[in-house]
């Protein structure tokens, strides 16, 4: 392991982020969602994934390795490149998530995902991501593991921060209806949501990818494991449809400039 000269504000938390890549997934975030925000970063690609849900994301993502697919990557000239675009991609064994939601999740892939059990789920990021990174930077895992952290905000219900969707808890309550044909919910208030999920996003990639950066030397990879219907085809959510809302995610490759 290489050692990272720290600053004075990484001496203050304590924390240098060793591996050499980050994969950093924004639970649902569709690919609008992250389009013209205001981050420091830029703009994202269009990806598709092969998905609508977590569950088959987490298979994707940990056991064959997929991520979502740049739409314009059409270069395709070994199976393996079809496969997963991205080369020498080893199997991530760290997660980090404040979504408590993924976790009932996780036992219908109980076997693959055994290796997570010892991992926290955290509340807070930095001194959450600390644990987890501490952790990492204590083992042996070469220069192509990534360290994956995966973030819950930008999946419904768009809790961010110190930030409660408070219009939440109604709309929720007529979700069901509305998928199977009612006008229940108005075009305003799935504008509203989908308002929520950029927040969401902007929130993520201002503060976690800052925080990321300033603490680390990696190539990072920021995506989404599926997206989320918003009024397509009269439907809300994902899982629930094959619209290509469901399955269109951006995606960002950046190494951090030392
Ligand atoms: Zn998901």
């Amino acid at each position: 392991m290489g050692t990272i000269k720290k600053n004075s504000k990484e001496q203050e938390i304590g924390l240098v982020v060793r591996m050499k890549r980050i994969l950093i997934v924004m639970d649902s975030c569709r690919y609008d969602s992250a389009v013209g925000l205001d981050t420091p970063f830029g703009e994202p690609d269009p990806a598709h994934t092969d998905t609508n849900h977590t569950i088959t994301a987490f298979i994707d993502f940990f056991c064959v390795n997929k991520l979502p697919r740049p739409i314009d990557d059409y270069i395709n000239p070994t199976f393996l490149r079809e496969f997963n675009y991205i080369e020498n991609l080893k199997t991530p064994v760290y997660f980090i998530s404040d979504n408590p939601h993924l976790h009932p999740v996780n036992t219908h892939v109980k076997g693959m995902l055994n290796l997570f059990n010892e991992y926290k789920v955290t509340n807070k990021y930095f001194h959450g991501c600390k644990e987890i990174i501490d952790m990492a930077n204590e083992l042996d895992l070469g220069d192509d593991y990534y360290l994956v952290l995966w973030f819950g905000e930008t999946h419904q219900p768009y809790h961010y921060g110190d930030h409660v969707n408070l219009k939440w808890k109604s709309f929720a309550n007529r979700v069901v209806k509305y998928n199977r044909g009612a006008d229940n919910i108005t075009d305003k208030e799935m504008d509203e949501m989908h308002n929520k999920q950029r927040e969401a996003c902007k929130f993520i990639l201002n503060n976690v990818w800052k925080f990321v950066e300033e603490h680390s030397d990696a190539e990072v990879i920021i995506t989404a494991d599926h997206g989320e219907s918003l009024g397509e085809n009269h439907r809300y959510g994902h899982g629930c449809d094959v619209h290509p809302a469901q399955f269109t995610v951006p995606i960002w490759h950046r190494k951090v400039n030392k």
